[in-house]
């Protein structure tokens, strides 16, 4: 069975093919920049993925060696996400659906994530750390459905990130480059909000920011930025194995990229007795074979998905009679 995945919940068109048994025939992605300085405008982002829809649809047919009418299903990210840009891969889903008479599910982006991690990393039942630019949340499966034992009460990490880069004037994304500003870095105490099971970073981006403008070394605040925010999560992450009994852990997300807070993750398993995973790299970001993925396991299952965008839809809304 062939999936077809679109991928377009922010700054990513992505379109993926794979089929029942996680075999990946195809990935095809455009990534939206905004200009420097910037964040993402919703509508500017919608624009760009319908610009490049169509060639990112062709190329991944033709990198799959398959003509449309060969898919089995149409997957598409249905939510959270912006909802300009949720709209433009729903309409693509809805027409090739109409035109070829093949089943649309709409997917939790959020869950395509973890999927594509437990697949590629080989994790059975994880604790999954899921870091991104708008999300970060400590989620378990435990009785039908995926639990969000923990999560950010303000602003995701990546975008923590990047709020620090715009204000250290560094571009974006700015993960990246404060990982490599870490580097030669020293250590200075930074503000550590963990609430119960939640995490807050608002505060701690804001203090940052103002350090700089006190003219301290932009690799010391960014070593402690890190090594703050990687902290509070790892905690967190360390709780949730302790309090649902599971001893693996992935990391995915763009953020799961950073070397040092997969360190931070790695020690913390290897310490309780626990296993570490990393999803590989090209797959931790957006990208469209995570949501054809993720069609597929929902299919199997009888799962429909829904049929309409969902911009706030958590993923313990989500029966995964799948796991
Ligand atoms: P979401 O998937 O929640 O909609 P998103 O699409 O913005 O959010 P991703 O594409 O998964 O998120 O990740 C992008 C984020 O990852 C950016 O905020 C970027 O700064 C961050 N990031 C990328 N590489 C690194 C790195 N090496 N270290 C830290 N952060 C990183």
């Amino acid at each position: 069975m062939l999936s077809l995945g679109i991928e377009s919940t922010a700054h990513t068109i992505g379109i993926g093919i794979a089929d029942g048994r996680g075999k990946i025939l195809a990935d095809k992605r455009a990534i939206f920049k905004p200009p420097e300085g910037w964040g993402i405008k919703p509508a500017d982002a919608a624009n760009h993925h319908k610009l490049h829809a169509d060639s990112i649809v062709k190329n991944a047919l033709a990198e799959a060696e398959i003509e449309m009418g060969e898919i089995d299903i149409i997957s598409v990210a249905a939510g959270p996400g912006m909802p300009p840009c949720l709209s433009v891969g729903m309409n693509i889903a809805k027409s090739v659906s109409r035109e070829y008479k093949k089943p649309l599910i709409g997917v939790n982006h959020c869950l395509a994530h973890i999927e594509i991690a437990k697949l590629l990393a080989k994790a059975k039942d994880p604790i999954v750390v899921f870091v991104s630019g708008a999300n970060t949340q400590i989620i378990g499966y435990m009785e039908g459905r995926y639990r969000i034992l923990g999560e950010t009460q303000d602003i995701g990490l990546g975008n923590a990130l990047d709020k620090f880069g715009r204000s250290a004037g560094i571009g974006f994304p700015a993960g990246p480059k404060i990982e490599e500003l870490a580097k030669n870095g020293k250590y200075m105490e930074l503000p550590y909000t963990v609430k119960g099971m939640d995490l807050s970073f608002s505060g701690l981006i804001t203090h940052a920011s103002r350090l700089l403008e006190k003219k301290q070394k932009l690799e010391d605040v960014s070593f402690s930025l890190q090594e703050t925010a990687f902290a509070m999560v790892t905690e967190v992450a360390e709780r949730a194995m302790a309090h649902a009994e599971k001893d693996e852990l992935v990391v995915t997300g763009g953020v799961a990229a950073n070397r040092r807070l997969c360190e931070m993750l790695d020690i913390m398993c290897r310490e309780r007795g626990g296993k570490f995973f990393a999803c590989p790299r090209k797959y931790s970001g957006d990208n469209g074979v995570m949501i054809a993925w993720l069609g597929l396991l929902a299919h199997k299952a009888g799962n429909k998905g829904i049929q309409e965008i969902n911009s706030r839809w958590r993923v313990d809304e989500v029966d995964a009679g799948w796991v």
